[in-house]
């Protein structure tokens, strides 16, 4: 079966090398199997009839029933069109076309009851359709279901007269040829349990539905099947990578860990980074290499959890390192880590792209010789003449802003890969993260740390700037710091950095000297302004600073009380989320206000009104999702996302954990697909391979 399914469409009846050659070239059919898994992207109920007389003046696409009373060949400037006169016998419309006339005039019969299907044309009170389907009566009353299927297509395939009606005629033909011969890939007993319908006929009324019931039980079952089998893979990715996957076990929890958690810990940790500590450090001591996510939201206390899990791993003779995606925040974390760890004797170094060779050199020969205990780096720490003595941890913190590739580098970094925990502020909502994440270990943290008064939000709209700025200097009077936010959506965009000096030099003027220092944060800077830069708003030297998204993630200033955030209809919610966590760090009650134009659109208006209801990052990741789609949110070079044929994880939520349930209890009673019931499974997996849709390979 398998066999036949990878014939070539050429050879298909109705098809041909031609209209082959293009449906390969446009829509990348190549074989009957990716001919059987092209589905429709809607149908049309024609279940609906109107006739000539009753049409109404819309131009939908309808079914008009009647007979052809008169045919005739109407000069045009440039050829010629065909016209038929399509009567009930009290009013006509016309039927229209501009090519095809002599076959068409052919096969019509006059005064026969026919179907005519079409977008409706009015010139006027004259009604038309160019280029109907028709459909003789008698045909279309022994035709079954009402539903017919509209397949996706192009301008160029429509040109070469590969019409709908076409491509519904080629499934007919591919039906025909694979007769009955589409392999059932689910066990009877998953089957059974969840209620689905088998892939037979599931295949079937995609391409011929009788009913919407019939479609919708069909769509739910096949939508199962893709989800189940990514499920299915990443869970059995995940186990194996346990089993086989050796990594390094911390089996003490020594001198370092003890020292630090009982007489340096700054703060008692909130009941869930305890958890989450305990979570990790059990899966430091187990053989197998630790892969894990640790989500918690902004503001949440990441850090000092990494802290401890790198205390845990010098305990056990290992090095640490922990990686972020700006210099800034690398260099908060090293002054931050640095100082935590001052009263242990514990080598922390700092590597990023402009570090200078004076202090890199020593750096690089302390890292190799292990006299270098954690490093805390940009990018740079994954390049090639970064070599540790014994890494046994690696932390990648905001691990969206890494991709696949480069958390795949640190494991060389270490002859045993070393363990790895990425870190995200991102609130993936969970459907998400099942499917992107699947094959890593999820902790979460889900509660903030206590006394956090919740950040007031406000949406502003620019005339009011003159109350701001009031708003402004009240705040610095009670010796608070601000953050004002532009938007930098391309580094490379002029104008926008027209609009972040523009507004510096406003806020320069309404803020003067001596009585107001104002600092400058954006992208062009060199690293060294940049840090200066940071220093002196950290240390309290200046109170306002007015930076682009280079201050997004993970900055910390607890001082800082209020994030205003220029042009906010131009950014994304989850950047506007990660923004407004750079305030309500410390105990000062805390504003974002979110400024915008008059003028929004619909998209832009959800954005600022939800982040106006609320502080909450999953219920944020929710309407995000919702608002642009999966792909997008991941960002597709860094998710792995396996593009879906007919699941849709907007969504398809709810399904996909009813799926991941199916899965988990599997792989629970035959973790290897060993049983006999499980065969149908075993087979289906071994023809596919991770990363390309899963029907390319099952039959
Ligand atoms: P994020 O999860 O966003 O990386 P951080 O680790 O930067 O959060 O922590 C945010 C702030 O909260 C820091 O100032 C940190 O010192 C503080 N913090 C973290 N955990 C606690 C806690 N348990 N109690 C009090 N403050 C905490
Ligand atoms: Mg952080």
């Amino acid at each position: 079966m398998a066999v036949l399914l990878q014939k070539p469409i050429d050879y298909l009846k109705g098809v041909g090398p031609n209209r082959a050659q293009l449906l390969k070239k446009e829509l990348g059919i190549h074989t009957l199997q990716d001919l059987l898994y092209f589905f429709p992207n809607r149908y049309i109920d024609r279940s609906q009839h109107f006739t000539p007389s009753n049409v109404q003046n819309t131009n939908a696409e309808v079914q008009v029933v009647g007979s052809i009373t008169h045919l005739e060949t109407v000069k045009q400037q440039r050829g010629s069109r065909l016209v038929a006169t399509f009567s009930d016998g009290q009013s006509h419309i016309e039927l229209v076309w501009f090519r095809g006339h002599q076959w068409i005039q052919k096969s019509l019969q006059l005064h026969t009851p026919y179907v005519a299907f079409g977008r409706l044309s009015w010139f006027g009170k004259k009604c038309s359709i160019a280029h109907p389907e028709l459909e003789l009566m008698e045909d279309h009353e022994q035709r079954k279901g009402n539903f017919q299927p509209v397949y996706p297509s192009t301008e160029a395939l429509l040109k070469s007269g590969i019409t709908q009606r076409v491509m519904r005629q080629v499934m007919v033909h591919l039906f025909e040829e694979i007769n009955a011969g589409i392999q059932e890939v689910l066990p009877p007993q998953l089957l059974k349990q969840y209620q689905l319908i088998g892939k037979t006929l599931a295949l079937t009324t995609l391409h011929f539905p009788k009913s919407q019931e019939a479609l919708s039980r069909a769509q739910y079952r096949m939508k199962f099947e893709e989800l189940f089998f990514v499920q299915l893979q990443l869970g059995l990715k995940k186990i194996h990578r346990k089993q086989q996957l050796k990594g390094i076990p911390f089996e003490i929890v020594g001198a370092y860990f003890n020292d630090f958690f009982y007489k340096h810990l700054p703060f008692p940790l909130t009941e869930a980074q305890k958890r989450v500590v305990r979570e990790i450090r059990a899966d430091l001591k187990s053989e197998a290499q630790m892969n894990r996510l640790l989500q918690g939201d902004v503001g949440s206390g990441k850090t000092i959890v990494a802290v401890l899990c790198m205390l845990i791993a010098l305990d056990n003779g290992m090095q640490a390192t922990i990686v972020a995606p700006t210099e800034i925040l690398a260099q908060q974390h090293f002054a931050n880590i640095s100082s935590l760890l001052n009263p242990l004797k514990i080598n922390v170094g700092l590597l990023t792209g402009s570090v200078k060779k004076s202090v890199r050199t020593p750096l690089l020969e302390e890292l190799a010789n292990g006299k270098m205990h954690i490093l805390i780096g940009t990018h740079a720490v994954f390049e090639q003449p970064v070599n540790f003595h014994k890494l046994g941890l690696a932390i990648i913190d905001e691990q969206h802003r890494f991709g696949v590739a480069q958390r795949a580098k640190l494991w060389r970094k270490n002859s045993v890969p070393p363990n790895v925990l990425v870190m995200t502020a991102t609130p993936i909502p969970r459907t998400l993260a099942m499917t992107a994440y699947g094959d890593l270990d999820l902790s979460v943290i889900d509660e903030l740390p206590p006394g956090r008064k919740p950040i007031t939000t406000l949406h502003r709209f620019d005339s009011k700037r003159l109350a701001i700025f009031q708003f402004i200097k009240e705040e610095i009077a009670k010796g608070h710091q601000i953050y004002i936010v532009y938007p930098l959506i391309q580094e490379s965009s002029v104008l926008d950095y027209k609009d972040l000096m523009d507004g510096y030099e406003s806020i320069v003027r309404e803020f003067p000297l001596p009585n107001f220092q104002v600092s400058i944060v954006h992208g062009k800077m060199n690293a060294e302004d940049k840090a200066y830069e940071m220093e002196r708003f950290a240390s309290g030297k200046t109170q306002i600073m007015v930076a682009t998204t280079v201050i997004e993630v993970g900055v910390n200033i607890p001082n800082a009380s209020v994030m205003i955030i220029e042009s906010a209809e131009r950014f994304g919610l989850s950047q506007l989320h990660q923004l407004r966590g750079r305030v309500g760090r410390g105990a000062n009650k805390s504003y974002c206000i979110l400024m915008t134009g008059n003028k929004l659109s619909p998209d832009a208006q959800t954005r600022i009104q939800t982040m106006v209801r609320t502080q909450d990052g999953f219920e944020l990741a929710e309407v995000d999702l919702a608002l642009r789609g999966p792909g997008d949110l991941m960002g597709t070079q860094q998710s792995g996302l396996i593009p879906f044929l007919i699941a849709n994880l907007k969504k398809d939520g709810e399904l996909l954990k009813t799926v991941r349930h199916a899965v988990d209890n599997i792989l629970l009673h035959d973790i290897n697909l060993m049983q006999q019931e499980n065969t149908v499974l075993r087979e289906a997996l071994a023809l596919t391979q991770q990363g390309k849709s899963i029907w390319k390979y099952i039959g």
